[in-house]
């Protein structure tokens, strides 16, 4: 959005704080109107415009304009859900064409990947995407239509060069879709270094308030991919509901200043738990030693998320210990919200997870850095 007056683009944060700040015509109404309507009246020549919801919904409009306007796309659909997001790129492919996507990421979707798209004709490979090789040699020239990445990526936050991988899927001919839950539009835009579409899980960071589920992706372009997805949401009917719609733009209003605060927080933790004697190693990109350090500096502007994991010395059993003693901190999955969650993620993956039984994964919330360490260093000494 820019003020023709004076000249200037309104920053990320100012769009944000105003829901792009568009008044409504009727009423001067600065919060918008909710439309709740599943049906809209057609002209008497039926002129191609709006008609069912299914299809496309005014109560739509202005969060995916403003989450467009933040990633620096073209345009953005909002979905049911993260995995409704995520499994329309995937089913807007042909059965045979061949993807990849990363060895750890989040759970549910690598699931549904290794079984049912496999099983819907899909050719699914997983390959390490901090490892450039690996990446290269796992392209299929001319076959691989999609490359999925998710940076920073589920438990163990590694961190995968956007733009060396974008450069790879473009030589052999692939897109390259980016998970950015984490990173949120705040610390990275990978549409900028060189991603085709980003897919958010609404749910987390850019509502915030773990109270709706929603999903997004936001495109380069409107192209025919686009139109694609369109006909998949369309046709599958992945869609959100109007009054989340609604509460999702409520959210992202406050999205930098609580994802800015979460991050500060999260890397003064991260310092402090590297320190502790009764942690074995603390997992944040935003610490030096962390492997992927140097690229999150590089596409990681202000910050490097609310996600850290810690790995507890004396395996399994202390880290189910730990995660059973604290108060402050809540048991629960998910992430991104106000309140700081904490979740044993062996447990909840079972026998098959790649995720070591000494991890914690923590969410960082926005309570006081002092009170969540000292919860957290009480659960640790045994206290
Ligand atoms: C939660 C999550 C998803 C799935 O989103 P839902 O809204 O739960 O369907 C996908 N990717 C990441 C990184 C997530 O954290």
């Amino acid at each position: 959005m820019s003020d023709k007056r004076i000249g200037i683009d309104w920053r990320s944060e100012s769009l944000a704080a105003q829901a792009l700040g568009r008044i409504d015509a009727g009423t001067g109404a600065i919060s918008p109107p909710i439309h709740m309507s599943s049906t809209f009246r057609r002209s008497p020549d039926y002129a191609p415009e709006r008609t069912y919801i299914r299809d496309e919904n005014p109560a739509f409009d202005q969060a995916e304009a403003l989450l467009a306007e933040l990633e620096g796309g073209e345009a953005a659909m909002l979905f049911a859900s993260g995995m409704a997001a995520a499994s329309a790129v995937f089913m807007s492919l042909k059965p045979g064409d061949h993807v990849l996507a990363p060895t750890l990421m989040y759970w549910s979707l690598r699931n549904w990947l290794t079984g049912y798209a496999r099983e819907w004709g899909l050719e699914v490979d997983l390959v390490d995407m901090t490892d450039l090789a690996a990446v290269r040699d796992g392209l299929k020239p001319g076959r691989t239509r999609l490359v999925w990445i998710e940076t920073p990526g589920n438990p163990l936050w590694s961190v995968t060069d956007i733009a060396a991988v974008a450069a790879l899927a473009h030589e052999a001919g692939a897109r390259l879709a980016v998970d950015s839950t984490v990173a949120t539009p705040v610390f990275t835009r990978p549409l900028a270094l060189g991603a085709d579409l980003v897919m958010h899980s609404a749910t987390k960071y850019l509502n915030g308030h773990s109270d709706l589920c929603a999903g997004a992706l936001v495109t380069r372009a409107v192209d025919s991919e686009w139109s694609r997805l369109r006909l998949v949401r369309a046709s599958l009917g992945g869609i959100i509901g109007s009054l989340e719609a609604w509460l999702l733009l409520r959210g992202m209003r406050t999205l930098f200043p609580r994802v800015r605060q979460q991050a500060a927080t999260a890397l003064d933790l991260a310092q402090r738990l590297a320190a502790h004697p009764a942690v074995a190693s603390v997992l944040y990109p935003g610490l030096p030693d962390f492997p992927g350090h140097a690229v999150a500096g590089r596409q990681m502007a202000g910050g490097f998320g609310g996600m850290l994991s810690i790995r507890v010395r004396g395996g399994r059993d202390a880290a189910l210990a730990v995660a059973a003693s604290v108060s402050l901190w809540q048991r629960a999955t998910s992430l991104g919200g106000t309140e700081s969650l904490i979740e044993h993620r062996a447990s909840i993956e079972g026998k098959d997870s790649p995720v070591p039984g000494d991890l914690l994964r923590l969410s960082v919330g926005l309570e006081h850095a002092d009170d969540l360490y000292v919860d957290l260093d009480r659960a640790l000494r045994g206290i």
